[in-house]
């Protein structure tokens, strides 16, 4: 039996918390954080409710360390698919599409992803377009894949619900979980956060973007987080979209990408704006993306959308990468950027390692 404290009730954190709890199950976890995903409003930086979310792996064609990160994700979203549909993970064709801009920006090379051959692209049904099938005066090329939209609200609740599941009880002696409102300046106060009297026998960090305010870490380590600024539209599907349809334009930072939700919702996003930080969203912006959409999807009607809300949100990227790693008791998990969504599984299954001391990380 082990006593855990994890710092943070992201996706990243309570999936870590989910994955402790089932690991043994006289396992302790208490969930430390500053917001909650059930909060109703979001006054510093907290990524995981803001994002749309679907599966489409960044990982480059030679990173098999994230490709087998991913590849764990896509298979757990799938089991959520086929038998817990309380999870709100919805399958969807994931359709994506490139631009003559973006083709020529790209040096006039087809660029696939890594999940385009192989065993796996059998898996997820990649499929490249034929002609025909796609615009070929907007686009150049196109493929489509067996993907996904996760409805993060929903999703987070139910992950944090499993754990109350696991636990067994709410509160006292016999709960196995517990979630505390708190701040932490280091890392190392955790220790004392446990809900339980007995000793705290590892913390896992997983403060997204914050863990550049964390004191007792690094200062050359916290400088290389850094935010991605992302504006997401939730708008009424009365335009009949059913694919994920992402579009790849060669604007820098921005792009397209809408995300059909089984409520009646689409995610309409697409900015990529690395460092600014900026709250609000400018309505310059919101124009350039809802103007792609009647630009590439013509064949749909844009012309009656109903914005339910616009919302912003921070991507914790991180300069080299993912920080998966141990030092002694304590075990950072963060800086997943735009991938925490996909990444999560196969980052907990790393910490895990870790705990367990298998990992070569
Ligand atoms: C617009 C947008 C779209 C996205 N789309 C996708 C997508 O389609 N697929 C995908 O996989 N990913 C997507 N992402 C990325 C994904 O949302 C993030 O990678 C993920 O949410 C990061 O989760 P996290 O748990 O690391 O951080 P967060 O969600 O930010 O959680 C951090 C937690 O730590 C707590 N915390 C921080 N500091 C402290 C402290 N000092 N003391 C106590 N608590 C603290 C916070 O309160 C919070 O609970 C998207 C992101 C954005 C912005």
């Amino acid at each position: 039996m082990s006593n855990y404290v994890v710092i943070g009730a992201g996706v990243i954190g309570i999936t870590n918390a989910h994955e402790i709890l089932k690991a043994n199950p006289n396992n302790k976890v208490t969930i430390v954080a500053q917001h909650f995903p059930t909060d109703f409003e979001f006054k510093n930086i907290y990524t995981s409710p803001i994002a749309g979310a679907n599966w489409e792996s960044f990982a480059k064609l030679d990173d098999t360390f994230v490709q087998e990160i991913d590849t764990i994700g896509y298979r757990k979203f799938y089991d959520f698919i086929r038998n817990r549909p309380e999870a709100g993970v919805t399958k969807r064709l994931n359709s994506v599409l490139v631009t003559h801009e973006k083709f020529k920006l790209d040096g006039g090379v087809k660029k696939l992803p890594w999940f385009a051959s192989g065993e796996f692209s059998k898996e997820i049904k990649f499929r490249e377009y034929n002609d025909g099938e796609f615009d070929k005066e907007k686009f150049v090329y196109g493929f489509e894949f067996d993907g996904m939209v996760i409805r993060t609200t929903y999703y987070l609740s139910f992950l944090i619900n499993e754990c109350w599941r696991m636990s067994g009880a709410a509160e006292g002696e016999n709960a196995r979980f517990s979630i505390k409102r708190g701040t932490v300046s280091e890392v190392r106060d955790a220790f004392q956060l446990s809900s339980w009297n007995r000793k705290v026998d590892y913390v896992i960090n997983c403060t997204g973007l914050l863990s550049r305010n964390l004191l007792d870490i690094d200062i050359k380590e916290r400088d290389k987080m850094y935010p991605v600024r992302g504006c997401v539209y939730v708008v009424k599907n009365n335009v009949g979209i059913k694919k994920v349809t992402v579009v790849e334009i060669a604007e820098k930072d921005e792009g397209l990408y809408i995300m059909p939700r089984r409520e009646g919702e689409l995610i309409i996003g697409g900015c990529f704006q690395v460092g600014n930080e900026d709250k609000i969203v400018d309505d310059a912006l919101s124009d350039r993306i809802l103007s792609r959409c009647k630009q590439y999807l013509p064949q749909y009607n844009w012309d009656n959308l109903e914005i339910v809300r616009k919302q912003v949100g921070f991507r914790p990227f991180r300069k080299g990468g993912y920080r998966i790693e141990r030092e002694g008791r304590i075990i950072h998990c963060y800086g997943m950027g735009g991938a925490g969504y996909q990444s999560s599984w196969g980052c907990a299954q790393r910490v895990q390692d870790l705990i367990l001391c298998k990992s070569k990380l």
